[in-house]
């Protein structure tokens, strides 16, 4: 007998579509922390709650949430960050998809409170139901900022929960990466990542000042040893393309001995993303240097926000280069040259 095809009702297609942004802890994390970005926040409390397995909470001191954007906040594709199609030619902004916020209400519970400047220290506790509705709207006290608390992560997913309980190590390690690779490249925001026990007391994890530096960034986040043996560089990618990149890559005497793609961090504008092909001719050019290594690297591309597209696909980390075959040109005739004296004074098979 034919089956017959019929249409899955709009609630399970959203929650369905909702696995794709917010796949992991990390991926909740990000979108949250690029909203407070996003709001200009310069300071961001991260808390995992119980190792991220009860959730995770984002404070920032942003702009907080004008109430007229309360019942809108969390409905799916609204976003106050384009309004025109044509914009997405030249975001600034990490978020524009007005995905984030939907796409966690439909997986997970969602409370939000926020205070503009014009409302502290009187602010507001919002609460949004699974399809993202806004249900309940309580006065609280609270500084300018957002807070974004998400628990019961999956809940509404049942297979994707048990994956998320077996998985929360190896999860929690990836999200950990993930505030690091935000510490790293904020300049000018103190982000601090903590975790709440269910027994005991908050623990700092790590944490920047602050500082416009990210110099100073990296020392906070690796220490002082680290950075010591790691060496600034600077691509100029002209005329191919307007822009530069600018980073860190350690030192050849201090290459790294195995594969250590979490050592390295790539970002357009600093937005992390993975950049396969650029992390593959960085490992290339190291290894002429040093065989078998890989370098510790921090690399950002700043380049026009024309040149690439970040809509490629829902979690916006795998971006599209327009021109990536003459960007690794650009790297290949460039990157070398930065560690040239090193080739005389570097032996790796030393005779002791
Ligand atoms: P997007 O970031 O793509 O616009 P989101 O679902 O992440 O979509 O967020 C929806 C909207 O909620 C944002 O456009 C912004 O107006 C508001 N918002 C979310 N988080 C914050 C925050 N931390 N501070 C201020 N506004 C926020
Ligand atoms: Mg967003």
């Amino acid at each position: 007998m034919a089956s017959i095809i019929k249409p899955i009702d709009k609630f399970s297609i959203h929650r369905i579509c909702s696995g794709q942004v917010i796949s992991d802890l990390a991926s909740s994390l990000k979108e949250l922390i690029e909203n407070s970005v996003d709001a200009n926040a310069t300071s961001i409390d991260v808390t995992f709650k119980d190792n991220g397995l009860e959730g995770i909470e984002v404070t920032d001191n942003g702009s907080g949430i004008d109430p007229s954007n309360y019942e809108s906040l969390a409905l799916k594709h609204h976003t106050s960050k384009i309004a025109d199609f044509s914009d997405l030619e030249h975001i600034v902004t990490f978020g524009f998809r007005g995905e984030a916020l939907s796409s966690l209400c439909a997986i997970a519970r969602v409370i939000v409170t926020t205070a503009t400047k014009d409302q502290a220290p009187k602010g507001v506790q919002l609460e949004y139901d699974r399809e993202g509705q806004l249900v309940s709207q309580t006065p609280i006290a609270r500084s300018v900022g957002t807070t974004v608390s998400v628990t019961n992560l999956f809940h509404t997913l049942p297979v994707r929960l048990h994956e998320f309980k077996r998985n929360i190590k190896r999860d929690y390690s990836k999200a950990l990466a993930l505030v690091q690779s935000y510490c790293v490249i904020s300049t000018g925001i103190r982000v601090v990542a903590f975790n709440d026990p269910s027994k005991g007391p908050r623990t700092r994890l790590m944490g920047t000042s602050g500082n416009a530096d990210l110099r100073d960034n990296l020392t906070n986040v690796f220490g002082a040893k680290l950075v010591s043996q790691l060496q600034p560089f600077e691509i100029d990618l002209t005329p191919n393309i307007q822009g530069c990149i600018t980073g860190y890559i350690s030192k050849p005497q201090f290459g790294l001995g195995r594969k250590s793609g979490d050592r390295q961090y790539f970002f357009i504008n600093g937005r992390p993303c993975t950049l396969s092909k650029i992390a593959k001719t960085f490992n290339e050019i190291y290894q002429s240097f040093i065989a078998n290594h890989y370098p510790f690297v921090i690399a950002n591309l700043k380049i026009p926000t024309d040149s690439y597209d970040v809509n490629v696909t829902p979690d916006k980390r795998t971006i599209y280069l327009h021109q990536e075959h003459a960007l690794v040109e650009n790297i290949i005739e460039k990157l070398g040259s930065q560690f040239e004296p090193s080739r005389s004074t570097y032996d790796p098979n030393p005779m002791v």
